[in-house]
């Protein structure tokens, strides 16, 4: 794949669709995360929808990055990976037990509110794909949804969705690192038998576990073994040189205060970032990454997740500087 890299002795601009430039207007061009206010346009107050503009919030304050809206997935793309009756039943809400089968709950804005969000995830990984640079989407509650129906907090599958509308852009492979606590049995059951597209998955939890496959592979972790296991899954990937693209399901609730359990500290996801967006620097890789799990309740506020989701931006603004 064919990327281009930002010459480091020359000063670089900002693309033309981003909204904000350097600050000093010397230093390289803001990395690009994707968010608008109608990701969490749904009344629905849930973690997943809320987070995603205290994490916004706090990107604009940390620095380095440039939020950009996406456009909306429509019913069309939808349905490239989820089954038509369920996507016109998240649109009309209507019947009610499938429009609600995310166990969030349905209302009339969280059509535009998950569109959005899932037009997040593709769009960044199409600009990661086509610029060689990392990019991000703060989406969240995506790998649990099916093609007939949502599952645990998520609607729409944005990221294999991304990864197919990638590999109808010309890429050749795309691998998905979901690292959220929880399996993603939701995007293994989408990719199962289409070319071109794999998931590797260390998970602590065994919610949606799925009988791992040669293109799913599937380990759980405890927080003794949890960066050696990504690891070692990191260095099986075969080929990796031929991977034209990395979406990476970044999950804070592996965190003992984010919905995690007793061990995984902020210094080990730290850790855990390095590892993983450090592999795929190693190797020339493009990344996009997402926000998925975390939640208050166990010890932090949104806003305190909000903050651990940043470990994922500073490390890969570290990678790229
Ligand atoms: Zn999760």
């Amino acid at each position: 794949m064919e990327t281009h890299t930002p010459t480091p002795t020359e000063p670089t601009t900002p693309d033309a669709d981003t909204t904000a430039g350097p600050a000093d207007g010397q230093s390289a061009a803001p990395l690009v995360a994707y968010y608008s206010d109608e990701f969490h346009s749904t009344g629905i107050e849930f973690d997943t929808t809320v987070k995603s503009r205290l994490v916004a919030e706090a990107l604009l304050a940390h620095g380095g990055w440039t939020l950009v809206p996406p456009r909306p997935v429509d019913a069309g793309e939808l349905q490239l990976v989820h089954d038509a009756d369920y996507v016109r039943a998240v649109l009309d809400g209507s019947p009610r037990d499938l429009a609600e089968s995310n166990c969030i709950g349905w209302d009339g804005a969280l059509w535009e509110s998950v569109t959005a969000s899932t037009g997040g995830v593709v769009e960044a990984a199409i600009r990661a794909m086509t610029s060689g640079r990392t990019t991000a989407s703060l989406s969240s509650g995506l790998h649990h949804a099916r093609p007939e129906s949502g599952r645990g907090f998520c609607t729409f599958n944005g990221l294999a969705l991304a990864a197919v509308m990638a590999r109808h852009a010309g890429a050749q492979r795309v691998l998905i690192i979901d690292l959220d606590a929880h399996c993603g049995g939701g995007t293994a059951a989408i990719i199962d038998g289409v070319d071109g597209i794999e998931q590797v998955d260390v998970s602590t939890s065994s919610f949606d576990r799925y009988a791992p496959r040669p293109d799913a592979r599937l380990e759980i972790a405890d927080h003794t073994t949890y960066l050696q296991v990504v690891g070692r899954v990191l260095d099986g990937v075969a080929d990796p040189s031929g991977i034209d693209l990395v979406i990476y399901n970044a999950g804070m609730d592996v965190h003992e205060q984010a919905g995690g359990i007793p061990g995984f500290t902020t210094d080990l996801v730290r850790a855990r970032e390095r590892i993983v967006l450090g592999w795929a620097a190693s190797l020339g890789l493009p990344v996009s990454f997402t926000l998925a799990g975390g939640y208050s309740g166990s010890g932090l506020d949104l806003t305190g997740v909000a903050a651990l989701h940043l470990e994922t931006f500073r490390a890969a603004t570290d990678m790229a500087a």
